[in-house]
């Protein structure tokens, strides 16, 4: 046991304004101080009404808690690695239960980046009107959207390398983790780690890997995707930035009267499914701790990457 384990410490980033009432965007952080070590981000509540993700990453952030307490495996972890987590980027949409913001934009199409060929029309960002869902706004970045992305530049800034994942739900049957890019068909930079990267979980945990991986251009496109914005520029540590997508389809199939209820469609509504969904993505996001801790990604050779980002070209982009 360490006599002294990380504390965390907490920050706003930004408050945004309701009728008179200012609600702060809160960072926290624990772990190693100093710009000399890899650092796992998890941010969720980008879009209001998806209070699934938001569950998530906070039963993450509170197991840790309790587990610092007497866990010293963590503690020693703690140690090498910084965890930080934006839970509700989006606090106006959580208390209206919206996607959007107090603007009506979706901060997920709202980043200053355009996507290279034509989207998928209104789900990849529209401007025609701030009544339809997926509007971009009018007004260029939103408070939301700048803060997050000045804070992960930071975090890029002051660490040897940083993986972020962020929590949504609502596409599809199953978990998906996509990449960038949302706006093109090109490869990110990190292509080549983040296929590692999948191959160490799926080699380590077998039997919990339900996820469906691949750049979100293969699924749909979307213009002003923050974390399109982000990796667009070329950086020397590696960044890979990973959103888990929850399939919420498969909770709708199970109870089909969700869908008389705008929240019912992005979140479990009968709470042993609740459970399951707080419990199904522990062991990746403990997963992403370790794999920083370990510098795997930041010592792969030229030529190993060289091999991966190969790999990840034939599975991914020879269509
Ligand atoms: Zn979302």
């Amino acid at each position: 046991m360490i006599d002294s384990y990380p504390q965390l410490h907490a920050k706003t980033l930004t408050k945004v304004n309701l009728k008179k009432q200012s609600y702060p965007v809160i960072c926290a952080e624990l772990g190693a101080k100093g710009g000399n070590v890899p650092c796992v981000l998890f941010v969720s509540g980008v879009h209001g009404v998806e209070l699934i993700g938001i569950q998530v990453v906070i039963a993450l952030l509170e197991s840790i808690l309790s587990r610092l307490e007497w866990d010293c495996q963590l503690q020693q972890l703690l140690t090498k690695i910084k965890i930080a987590f934006v839970p509700i980027v989006n606090p106006i949409g959580l208390l209206r239960s919206t996607r959007c913001n107090g603007h009506r934009v979706d901060l997920m199409r709202n980043a200053p980046i355009e996507a290279e060929s034509k989207v998928t029309f209104l789900v990849g960002g529209q401007k025609l009107s701030s009544h339809l869902p997926w509007y971009r706004g009018h007004q260029g970045v939103e408070q939301e959207t700048r803060a997050l992305i000045q804070y992960v530049e930071l975090l890029k800034a002051c660490s040897t390398s940083l993986i972020s994942l962020d929590a949504h739900s609502g596409f599809g049957m199953t978990d998906h983790i996509w990449f960038p890019f949302a706006g093109s068909s090109k490869p990110v930079s990190s292509l080549g780690q983040i296929y590692y990267l999948e191959q160490l979980y799926q080699s380590s945990y077998p039997y919990h890997n339900h996820y469906s991986f691949s750049p979100q251009s293969l699924i749909y496109r979307t213009h002003g995707d923050i974390w399109d914005y982000l990796a667009a520029n070329e950086s020397d540590k590696p960044f890979l930035p990973l959103t888990l997508e929850m399939g919420s389809w498969s909770w709708v199939k199970k109870n089909p009267r969700q869908v008389f209820n705008f929240a019912g469609l992005f979140n479990p509504q009968k709470q042993h499914r609740q459970v399951r969904a707080l419990r199904k993505h522990t062991v990746f996001m403990q997963f992403l701790l370790d794999l920083a801790a370990s510098r795997e990604l930041e010592h792969m050779s030229a030529e190993g990457l060289k091999l991966q980002n190969q790999a990840a070209i034939n599975r991914w982009f020879q269509r």
